[in-house]
């Protein structure tokens, strides 16, 4: 059975924190999507992340840490690691650095790598519950694998109810998008997943250019494949008009004033990025849910936050 209780309840925090140190499986809210939290010390409570999911385990697990300091424990953060983590955590930034001697993550939760990536988010409810466990805890999306990621508690339920002890239920994600994900196991920092901070914010603060992940890159981090955050509906991408029997995903009511009719659903009317990240998943599970089998969706900008965002139709549109 899976409970269910808001995440503003300070008793459901506790009981939360009770779970993940039985090795239990959490759902939290966190601002970029919500996360499926198991102990991340322990291999079975991390086993059981992959088995709720359907995930492959050689894909490695985001751990969550409260502090700087706990994330400090767990990796060696380089200089500019450390500008980057001081900079925009709390937040959607995940970084990839070499394990600590002192690392409490377990293998199993970095698919064997001698890497770990860490996040601090800055949902506040997420931090509560973090601080109430005391560890670092792995979280992927809390979706069956490659389905399109949960922003509210209700797709958690509709995703995983019934495979995991309790969802916390703390509202519509505000991001609405992944984290991105920066590795520092090169010479040069690299962007291995574009998401919710964008190439010219890090940039801002590195003083260069980031490699990585633009465009049609190849995948270069574990478990970054082609296929995925899919509905089950088709996607036909950077489509001005609709053809017969599609449905419209619209940007800045380009497909509207291009005369398509149907069903569109437009991810921000004014051309705001931000509006358009908070609101992707959510319709893109609408599709679904409104039992539409092909849509159209207009071009995305691929400056800022467009950039992650076309990552993701990209992968949705993959079979
Ligand atoms: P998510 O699917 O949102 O949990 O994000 C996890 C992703 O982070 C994985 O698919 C990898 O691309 C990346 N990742 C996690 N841990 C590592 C690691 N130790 N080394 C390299 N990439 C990692
Ligand atoms: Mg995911």
């Amino acid at each position: 059975m899976t409970e269910f209780r808001s995440a503003e309840d300070e008793a459901a925090i506790a009981l939360a924190a009770r779970i993940l140190r039985a090795g239990g499986l959490v759902a939290f809210p966190t601002e970029t999507v919500y996360g499926l939290g198991a102990a991340a010390d322990s291999p079975l409570a991390v086993a059981k992340i992959y088995a709720a999911k359907g995930r492959p385990s050689f894909n490695p697990l985001i751990a969550h840490v409260a502090s700087l300091d706990a994330a400090r424990r767990e990796a060696l953060l380089s200089d500019t690691a450390l500008r980057l983590a001081e900079k925009f955590w709390p937040g959607p930034l995940t970084l990839v650095a070499p394990v600590s001697p002192q690392g409490g993550v377990c293998d199993l939760a970095r698919a064997g790598l001698a890497s770990v990536a860490l996040r601090i988010p800055s949902h506040p409810r997420s931090l509560a519950l973090l601080r109430a466990f005391g560890g670092p805890v792995a979280a992927p999306s809390a979706n069956i694998s490659g389905h399109v990621s949960p922003v509210t508690a209700r797709h958690v339920e509709q995703e995983l109810g019934g495979r995991i002890d309790l969802i916390l239920d703390g509202g519509r994600s505000i991001a609405g998008l992944e984290s991105t994900i920066v590795s520092f196991l090169t010479d040069e920092p690299m962007i291995l997943r574009p998401g919710a901070i964008t190439r010219e914010a890090l940039q801002n603060v590195i003083g260069g250019r980031l490699r990585g992940a633009s465009g049609d890159s190849p995948i270069t981090s574990p478990g970054m494949t082609a296929s995925h955050y899919a509905p089950r509906a088709k996607l036909r991408l950077d489509a001005l008009s609709l053809e017969p029997g599609e449905a419209g995903i619209d940007f800045a009511g380009a497909m509207r004033r291009g005369n398509a009719r149907g069903v569109i659903l437009d991810l921000s009317p004014t051309g705001d990025l931000t509006e358009a990240a908070a609101n992707i998943y959510v319709f893109l599970r609408e599709l679904d849910e409104r039992g539409i089998d092909r849509a159209g969706v207009a071009p995305i900008p691929s400056e800022g936050l467009g950039e992650a965002i076309r990552d993701r139709l990209r992968r949705a549109a993959v079979r």
